[in-house]
């Protein structure tokens, strides 16, 4: 490790806030990704030569709060991520969560559905890979695909085996409407909903391609589907707008991550969360009376041990 891997800066709340300000989006009235700026740095807000000590920050402050959201099992969190391919999801998660116990978190990647997914609604699969109280679920890809790729694919919904007389003009409304109550119904049972978009320009993908198919290291992440998925930029840049929008609210924001700079977007993912849990009172429970009173029983018995 180097000298400033050890380092360790915390943004102050003010900072924090600020930071988050930008990219947080609650409610989709007025909202246009091309307001968004993947290349952004929050200007003087951040320094990059600060980046890893801030990231060390994080990660060291999410650590703590995990353990405050293990030990009092009330609330969850849920954290979906979405992106278009390279975006950086994968390195997002890895390095965000890389101070978190992992005993109190879950992964679930989300790719094109089972035959045994398929015979179910669209919500099925993802009702079950929910986090428990207490635990951190995360989310890479999500039920978000099916106003996404199952969009700009619609012989995909073909495949999903729903009656003929319910697809209409209006599934898609309904579709984003039916996520939005999903997560206002989350959110009334404790789970917290954070949302992120890593948002990567066209040019910034196109390098990151090349360099997987440059560097022999890499190649194992380049997949020839990316290529095609990136035909159809401008179809997912607009369904993305669209679903953003629909499903924005402050119980469950979105934040539209600038991702051509991977030390930014991880900055802002791990304040994201921090912020989030910040928000909650985890106080840990008061004990029972009968908790104290076992307490000091075990305590006399250990005590009274024979030797
Ligand atoms: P990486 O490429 O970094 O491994 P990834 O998330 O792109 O990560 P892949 O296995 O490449 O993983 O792709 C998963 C694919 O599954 C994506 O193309 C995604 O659009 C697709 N997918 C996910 N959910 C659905 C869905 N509900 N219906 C159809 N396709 C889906
Ligand atoms: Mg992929």
């Amino acid at each position: 490790m180097g000298q400033t891997d050890l380092q360790t800066r915390h943004l102050s709340d003010r900072e924090r806030r600020k930071l988050l300000d930008r990219y947080r989006v609650t409610t989709g009235k007025g909202f246009k990704l091309r307001d968004y700026d993947p290349g952004d740095t929050a200007g003087h807000l951040i320094a990059k030569h600060d980046a890893a000590a801030l990231l060390n920050g994080g990660v060291e402050h999410l650590s703590a709060l995990q353990e405050k959201l293990y030990a009092q099992d009330h609330w969850s969190l849920l954290l979906v991520f979405q992106a278009m391919d390279a975006a950086g999801k994968d390195g997002t998660i890895k390095h965000v969560m890389s101070g978190v116990n992992p005993q109190g978190v879950q992964v679930t990647s989300f790719k094109a559905p089972s035959v045994e997914e398929l015979r179910h609604d669209f919500l099925w699969r993802a009702g079950r890979a929910l986090p428990e109280r207490g635990k951190i679920g995360i989310f890479n890809r999500s039920h978000y695909e099916e106003t996404l790729v199952v969009r700009v694919h619609p012989e995909l919904l073909l495949k999903q085996r729903l009656p003929p007389a319910l697809i209409g003009k209006k599934i898609w409304e309904k579709r984003l409407k039916a996520i939005a109550n999903f997560e206002h119904f989350l959110a009334d049972q404790g789970t917290l909903v954070l949302k992120f978009f890593l948002h990567i320009s066209k040019e910034e993908q196109k390098s990151r391609f090349m360099a997987r198919l440059d560097d022999k290291k890499k190649n194992w992440k380049f997949s020839a589907s990316d290529l095609t998925e990136r035909e159809y930029w401008d179809e997912y840049e607009s369904v993305y707008e669209e679903t953003i929008a629909a499903t924005a609210a402050p119980h469950a924001p979105w934040f539209v991550v600038p991702a051509d700079n991977k030390w930014f977007t991880r900055l802002v993912v791990v304040a994201a969360v921090v912020d989030a849990l910040e928000r909650v009172d985890l106080k840990p429970n008061p004990l029972t009376e009968t908790e104290i009173e076992a307490l000091n029983a075990a305590r006399v018995q250990l005590l009274g041990e024979a030797r």
